[in-house]
């Protein structure tokens, strides 16, 4: 059994009430063990550590020291390579692999990159003509936004937190982050990396806890925090904007997506199976960029939906490193919950069922565990809610198309704009495609290829604003301007 606890001015600390919540494993049900469950106390602790921090040790260290020292991190993150793989494993249940190979080299890659950047980024100059003739020269200096909340979501954990806490660091803030209820394990075990690398108390503080009227919300409505970065659901990023308005606080959103996958009949089809099949059923559908709604052209639909249901039934339930093993279950029972209430919903609005629907027969020790078929329908109108909706699952609505001009319009009826991606061997198509649909970030015949030093983010309601390579400076700083008269 596991007791996990705050990080709170470089310290291991429980709730001062003594308050702890359960952690059950997404692969069983079984008790993992508790986690602190933070309150307004733990927050004001946090946020006055980072703000001490903030004018103490780290406002005052000299920018290639800070560089080193998140160079340093990353290092010491690849040096506990295998506990960082432990602790997402055992929070997610997701497979072994996908640990290794994605989410934790990004988490030591976000504070390398953005430790790189923050070196070698210039700001802008002018000389101003005057009436007298000297001249006045203007220049722009960076400096950090403040003490910087950082909300959370489960379904990448150590990925997604240390994308925010990376250059948020980098650029010279310090921070307290909020992650989900559901994974608190890396963002604690970062906690130590920080301490054993000298990393200064409060620079880097983890409260724990939940979202509405809980450690969330009361960080998010903190007057010391200076800035919010939150990735997570819309519906909650309407709520953390509301608590950022009181004190005209900064916001940085990565939301929800519905996201389409638009196959044309002139791509390599067997890459494009693969491809859709990665982008709508790895790490179990629970993928903001992931593909819920595929555009077939009509040529090979029926071809397509063939192999794609043939390579949804080959997949292998099991744990995290099993031989074999390349499927995991959903985050909770209350996911599997929500995403079953939506295979329900497909059928009762009367889509087809391709494959899958419902739960698989387990073995005894993992019966209990949020497990859910990897689901494909067809038949069903745009209006739709499995369609309209993010269902956050491992499962996707397959429709035919005859014209671009047609699927453009069917990807961007939709309230989301986060992702695409798109499978042909047209470049022109390609093109066209990429810049008539309406999202952040367009894949052609790719899926999750990621250049850290590109923008990120989505548009409509997926988001506010692009976080990846200088772009992050432009939330994690404040740019300000000097003018000289010569
Ligand atoms: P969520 O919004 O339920 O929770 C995210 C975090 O917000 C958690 O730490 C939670 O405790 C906290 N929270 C909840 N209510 C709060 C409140 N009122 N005030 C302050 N904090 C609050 O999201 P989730 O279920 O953890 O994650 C899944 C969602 O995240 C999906 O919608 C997915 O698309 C989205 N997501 C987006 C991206 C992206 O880059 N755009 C990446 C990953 C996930």
């Amino acid at each position: 059994m596991t007791e996990t606890l705050h990080f709170i001015d470089g310290q291991f600390v429980p709730s001062r009430s003594g308050k702890t919540f359960d952690k059950r494993s997404p692969l069983d049900n079984r008790l993992m063990g508790t986690v602190a469950e933070g309150g307004r106390e733990e927050v004001d602790a946090a946020v006055l550590a980072a703000r001490r921090a903030l004018h103490g040790d780290w406002g005052r260290m000299p920018v290639d020291k800070r560089v080193a020292m998140l160079h340093a991190v990353a290092d010491g993150i690849t040096q506990r390579f295998d506990e960082f793989v432990a602790a997402e494993e055992a929070d997610t249940g997701q497979p072994r692999h996908v640990m290794q190979h994605a989410f934790v080299p990004r988490g030591a890659a976000n504070f390398k990159i953005f430790a790189d950047i923050i070196k070698n980024v210039p700001t802008e100059s002018f000389m101003l003509d005057t009436p007298d003739g000297a001249g006045a020269l203007n220049y722009a200096i960076r400096k950090p936004k403040g003490v910087v909340g950082v909300i959370s979501p489960w379904n990448a954990p150590f990925l997604l937190m240390t994308w925010k806490v990376g250059p948020a660091l980098a650029c010279g803030n310090t921070v307290v982050v909020k992650p989900s209820e559901e994974t608190p394990a890396s963002a604690t075990l970062l906690g130590e990396v920080m301490n054993s690398v000298g990393v200064p108390p409060g620079v880097y503080n983890v409260v724990h806890g939940h979202g509405p009227d809980a450690a969330g919300e009361f960080l998010t409505r903190h007057d010391e925090v200076d800035g919010i970065t939150f990735t997570g659901e819309t519906r909650t990023g309407t709520a953390i904007m509301k608590a950022a308005a009181d004190g005209i606080r900064d916001v940085s959103f990565e939301l929800g997506g519905k996201n389409a996958g638009i196959v044309f009949a002139d791509c390599n089809f067997d890459d494009a199976v693969e491809g859709i099949f990665r982008s709508a059923f790895m790490n179990t559908g629970q993928v903001c960029l992931g593909t819920e709604r595929v555009y077939v052209q009509r040529p090979i639909f029926d071809r397509f939906v063939a192999a794609l249901k043939a390579r949804c039934e080959a997949v292998h339930y099991g744990r995290p490193g099993a031989p074999g093993s390349n499927y995991g279950p959903l985050i909770s029972q209350e996911h599997k919950a929500k995403v079953l209430s939506y295979y329900a919903k497909a059928v009762a609005e009367g889509a087809t069922l391709v494959t899958g629907g419902g739960v698989p027969q387990m073995p005894a020790d993992l019966a209990a565990g949020a497990w859910v078929q990897p689901t494909i329908w067809t038949g069903l109108p745009e209006t739709a809610s499995v369609v309209r909706e993010e269902i956050f699952g491992p499962c996707c609505h397959i429709r035919p198309f005859d014209t671009e001009a047609e699927v453009v319009a069917l990807a961007n009826a939709n309230r989301y704009g986060l992702s695409t991606t798109i499978w042909t061997q047209n470049l022109s198509c390609a093109h066209r495609m990429a810049a008539a649909i309406e999202v952040g970030i367009t894949w052609v015949n790719s899926w999750f290829l990621r250049d850290l030093r590109t923008p990120f983010g989505g548009s409509k309601q997926s988001g506010i604003g692009r976080e990846g390579g200088v772009h992050s400076l432009e939330f994690y700083t404040e740019l300000r301007n000097v003018c000289i008269k010569l």
